[in-house]
């Protein structure tokens, strides 16, 4: 168990893990951040800082030498980065997690084992097979994306007839895929929980998710969701953690179908890290999805986290950070920026929490 003045090690310097630190500075923990980027956002809000490849281990070494417990803030860390960590400091979550949550197929062979429901899925390494699987017992439409390395539908192509397949295939680039069946869903939503060292178990409220151009525009919570899926989808991300060993903040995304019955919910991809679903829990909820990954990484209690309201989350992506004078003009608004110097499409720059009711 950690102590006030220890420090925790964070791999990944982006704005979750500069959010990461800015909760752990809170509970009086200082933070070190190992980042390839000269210039990522975590770097300004912690207390050391090393600039180094992932795979460079007397970097590695110096890193774990100087911390009490490790971390990761995104899901591309190489696994044997973690690995070689394992072996020097706890690392929590751990490995096992993160291989799993790498690889599109592995998510959702656990998904299944663990008596949830996906779309329908087929390990693509050749042409020749999703031409036959296209053309025959798995049909159109459906999703082609690479099994690893994909975010924000990047590495990803929607096929609706045969003579697509070509160009869907020159996606993988080479890699190996995973074809999906094409789920038509009335909404998506995500499911935030943290589980601690001890086993416990604590998950926000369910968050209903709205995408532009593949990126999360807006979260809300409440989801519209009937309070049997709600439970169901929650049950699920709890027999993942379990599954896995996790401790700490994750995410498990869903798509949800409406039916007489209050949905179905469908698993679509475990984020082994603090989600920007969970961004409103800052403002939200007793306690926020960072201080709650924290808690669990320093081997503390969770807190408590019941929802404080109706919640608003919405992204600033790219120009839309330009916007925060007009943000700030509204009082109840809850401005958060990353710290990023440079404005580009697509890049994701901030958010606005509000309490709606
Ligand atoms: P992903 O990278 O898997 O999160 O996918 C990005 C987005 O593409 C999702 O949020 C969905 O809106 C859409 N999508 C991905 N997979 C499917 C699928 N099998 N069926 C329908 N829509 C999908």
């Amino acid at each position: 168990m950690l102590k006030p003045g220890d420090r925790i090690g964070i791999l990944g310097g982006g704005q979750l893990g500069r959010m990461l630190a800015l909760a752990a500075a809170r509970l009086g923990l200082d933070c070190h951040i190992y980042a390839p980027e000269a210039d990522s956002p975590a770097f300004t809000v912690s207390a050391a800082s090393t600039i180094a490849d992932y795979r460079d281990e007397a970097a590695l070494a110096a890193f774990a030498g100087d911390v009490d417990a490790i971390t990761y803030e995104f899901e591309n860390v190489p696994v044997e980065t973690v690995r070689f960590l394992e072996g020097l400091k706890p690392v929590r979550p751990g490995s096992k997690a993160l291989e799993v949550a790498q690889d599109r197929l592995e998510e959702k062979r656990l998904a299944r084992r663990l008596g949830a429901m996906t779309a329908d899925f087929e390990e693509i390494t050749s042409l020749r097979t999703l031409r036959d699987l296209v053309g025959g017992v798995f049909g159109v439409p459906a999703v082609l994306k690479t099994t690893r390395l994909g975010y924000d539908g990047k590495g990803q192509a929607k096929i609706t007839r045969a003579g697509e397949v070509e160009e869907a295939f020159a996606v993988l680039g080479g890699r190996t895929g995973i074809l999906e069946s094409f789920v038509r869903f009335d909404r998506e939503i995500s499911v935030i929980a943290t589980r601690g060292h001890d086993g416990a178990f604590a998950a926000f409220d369910v968050t209903e998710n709205e995408h532009r151009s593949h990126i999360l525009h807006r979260s809300v919570v409440p989801a519209r969701i009937g309070a049997k899926a709600a439970a169901e989808a929650v049950s699920i991300a709890r027999r993942i953690a379990e599954a896995l060993d996790y401790v700490g903040t994750f995410a498990v995304e869903f798509f949800l179908i409406d039916d007489a019955a209050g949905g179905q919910v469908i698993v679509n991809e475990i984020a082994p890290r603090v989600h920007n679903s969970g961004h409103w829990t800052m403002d939200g909820a007793f306690t926020c999805q960072f201080e709650q990954h924290i808690r669990a990484v320093a081997g503390w209690p969770l807190g408590d986290p019941a929802r404080l309201g109706v919640v608003e989350m919405i992204n600033l992506i790219g120009e839309d950070a330009a916007g925060w004078r007009e943000i700030l003009g509204d009082g109840r608004a809850h401005l958060h920026l990353y710290g990023k110097a440079e404005i580009r499409a697509g890049r994701k720059m901030g958010h606005v929490n509000r309490i709606l009711g």
